[in-house]
């Protein structure tokens, strides 16, 4: 029996995802041997890690009769286009709020995916996830929606949906876990991209819960470290009463590294255009600037600092965002 099998489980995504090799990615940082986690495989429109997320949390909605699905974040967000994506495969009607919305509406990247998956799409000048006017605003949409005749769920993470998406990055770690055991060598450290933190938290939980004593390191895309940190040990406490785990976490299970953190605003830095063009011209693989080029470059200073042995090994966990990507191209200077 695993550690999530009695929450509803909506199937959007092909699980597990591949744990591979990046040999010529090890080779050219000289370093120890790196796995990349395949979560930007997972398959639900582009892939990504909220396909995990919203297999738990659509399969929550499901199972609570709701017709349609209303949730807030930026114009570029990954959630909201795999919301849209799941929604849409449950026979749900995705309504969407971008937030930090002011000037003229561009379609480019999941802000154009959004149309393309048929979302009712509003707007909102105000940027902050946890301003009280955002929550009221979605509050409206879904009394407007429940107007309509829709039986409306509510994705806000602090709430609810936040603890089933980290018990979605819990069942992540049983994967890894079993994937873990057909390697010559046990893993030594995971990288990875913490934004709000439900995935990271998932995953320290489910590691330690499993008795994995690799270190971990949640990159921070954009909170300064004290914050980052907090949110994920209550995100994976929250979780760890929902699925009746004894074990709690502290300061002391992960580390966050929050040197690499930009407001998503600001272009790419050197350092993470670097990353994303190493990965892409040693292993043909893709990441973007927002999540996924933050944590290749806070893994690849650690390396370059030794961090590392050459005989350690490394996982990075891909969590997707590609058509984040195309959002970025003048950053380039291509
Ligand atoms: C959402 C997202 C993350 C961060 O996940 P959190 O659980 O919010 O920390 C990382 N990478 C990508 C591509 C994402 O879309």
């Amino acid at each position: 029996m695993g550690l999530v099998d009695h929450l509803p489980r909506a199937a959007l995504g092909h699980f597990p995802t591949p744990l591979e090799p990046a040999p010529r990615l090890s080779a050219a940082l000289g370093g120890p041997q790196i796995l990349i986690k395949r979560d930007d495989l997972s398959g639900l429109s582009v892939g990504g890690s909220k396909t995990r997320i919203f297999e738990f949390v659509l399969g929550d909605a499901k199972a609570e009769g709701a017709t349609a699905v209303i949730a807030s974040a930026g114009e570029q967000s990954n959630k909201l286009r795999e919301l849209a994506a799941g929604a849409n495969r449950l026979g749900m009607q995705p309504i969407l709020l971008l937030t930090g919305v002011t000037g003229a509406r561009e379609l480019t990247g999941n802000r154009f995916l959004f149309e393309i998956l048929g979302a009712e799409v509003h707007t909102t000048p105000i940027a902050d996830r946890f301003d009280p006017a955002l929550v009221a605003e979605l509050n409206r949409l879904c009394e407007r929606a429940a107007a309509a005749g829709h039986r409306p769920y509510l994705v806000y993470h602090p709430g609810k949906t936040g603890t089933l998406g980290t018990a979605a990055y819990v069942s992540a770690a049983e994967e890894l876990v079993a994937q873990f055991a057909g390697l010559d060598r046990e893993p030594t450290h995971l990288f990875l991209a913490t934004g709000a933190a439900p995935t990271t938290a998932g995953l320290v939980l489910g590691l330690r819960t499993l008795g994995q004593q690799l270190g971990i390191t949640g990159v921070s895309v954009a909170s300064p470290h004290d914050q980052s940190k907090a949110h994920a040990i209550a995100y994976a406490n929250k979780c760890a009463e929902l699925l009746e785990i004894d074990r709690r976490i502290g300061e002391g299970d992960f580390a966050i590294d929050d040197t690499q953190r930009a407001d998503f605003s600001l272009p790419a830095t050197r350092a993470v255009i670097e990353a994303i063009e190493l990965f892409a011209r040693t292993e043909g693989v893709l990441l973007e600037p927002t999540y996924t080029g933050k944590a290749a470059a806070g893994m690849i200073a650690a390396i370059r600092r030794g961090a590392f042995k050459p005989t350690d090994t490394l996982v990075f966990v891909h969590t997707g965002g590609l058509p984040g990507l195309f959002a970025h191209v003048g950053e380039f200077g291509y």
